[in-house]
């Protein structure tokens, strides 16, 4: 039996020697030193011993035990501290290395200049309000002192829904529900997307306007143009040269556009303003007694002014930019720029 113990401690120290993975040690105590294993079977047979020999017999048996166990858990603990280093080593955090920035979202430039054109007017007292995108005929057309008939309406390309129905070619209607709604004083503006059927490098079948609105006792042409020449300053600059050039609306009288000087050429006359030298920007008049009719103001009593600009225009000026279908594409390349 001594015999069979040695020639068990070589072959197990042999298998140490070759083993070099966590399961080969693992699979060499289970094969000596399990409940079935081969020392554990020899153990067994200890009773078989001659009984002068078993207590020479047991502790060398213990003591091949113990070895064993030892240099496994050795081999074991090694293995698991230079796989810490490995992990260690790959999983390395470099602080000296700059950061990655998070990407934040922005606003569409229409948006941004959309909400600073409404700034402009909130400082003047003017609130904001919103109505419906897809909107019936009077609102649009018949309470403005457009009617059927009138020739007027050739001058939008209106997208119909049904025969009363349509999709806004303005914001304006929006002044006439505010006015069903409220008495005088009044100072809005009302933001939002209106449809025309047009589509080149300068429209787009659908496009944002702000439209404004104040009604009161004694408002004249000059508070007009006072609120407008401030507007302009504020968007464009305060040495921006402006001009109001006589203009037709069905629901203002007198009606007048505003230019302001070009900004590309500086008014000398470039390609953008047609060699003019001015830009056109907005349109405004004096609130029509007919729109005062259709939501009962008394015109005697009231008086007033609007006005209407597209927001993509005044955004294609302020920045340079030439092709109104850009915002639309989505590109983030152009979008950042802003
Ligand atoms: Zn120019």
């Amino acid at each position: 039996m001594r015999e069979d113990l040695e020639k068990l401690r070589q072959c197990a120290e042999e298998e140490l020697k070759a083993a070099k993975t966590r399961d080969g040690f693992l699979a060499i105590r289970t094969k000596y030193l399990g409940r079935k294993g081969l020392l554990t079977s020899l153990l067994r047979k200890l009773g078989d011993a001659s009984p002068g020999d078993r207590p020479v017999l047991g502790k060398l048996t213990n003591q091949i035990k113990e070895e064993l166990s030892e240099k496994i858990e050795e081999a074991l603990g090694c293995l698991a501290s230079s796989g810490k280093d490995e992990a260690l080593l790959v999983e390395r955090i470099d602080v000296t290395l700059p950061g990655r920035g998070l990407k934040y979202g922005k606003l569409h430039p229409i948006t941004r200049i959309s909400r600073e054109i409404c700034d402009v007017f909130s400082s003047l007292g003017f609130s904001i309000a919103e109505g419906p995108e897809v909107e019936l005929d009077y609102y649009n057309f018949e309470a403005l002192n457009i009617p059927r008939d009138h020739p007027a309406r050739d001058m939008q390309d209106t997208l119909y829904v049904s025969d009363n129905i349509v999709l806004r070619t303005h914001t304006s209607p929006v002044q006439v529900r505010v006015m069903e709604k409220m008495k005088p004083p009044v100072r809005v503006v009302s933001p939002g997307k209106v449809y025309r059927r047009d589509s080149d490098v300068s429209h787009t079948p659908m496009f944002h306007q702000v439209e404004g609105l104040l009604v009161d006792r004694g408002v004249s042409f000059g508070d007009l143009k006072g609120v407008l020449t401030y507007f302009v300053h504020q968007v464009f600059g305060a040495s921006t040269a402006l001009r109001f050039r006589p203009s037709f609306f069905p629901f203002t009288e007198p009606s007048a556009e505003v230019d302001i000087q070009c900004v590309m050429c500086g008014g000398s006359g470039c390609r953008v303003c047609g060699q003019s030298g001015w830009l056109e920007i907005l349109g405004s008049g004096m609130v029509d007694p007919e729109v005062f009719k259709a939501v009962g103001y008394d015109s005697e009593e009231f008086t007033g002014f609007a006005f209407g600009l597209g927001v993509e225009r005044i955004a294609m000026l302020k920045y340079g930019i030439s092709d109104i279908r850009l915002f639309f594409e989505n590109d983030q390349r152009f979008l950042e720029q802003f």
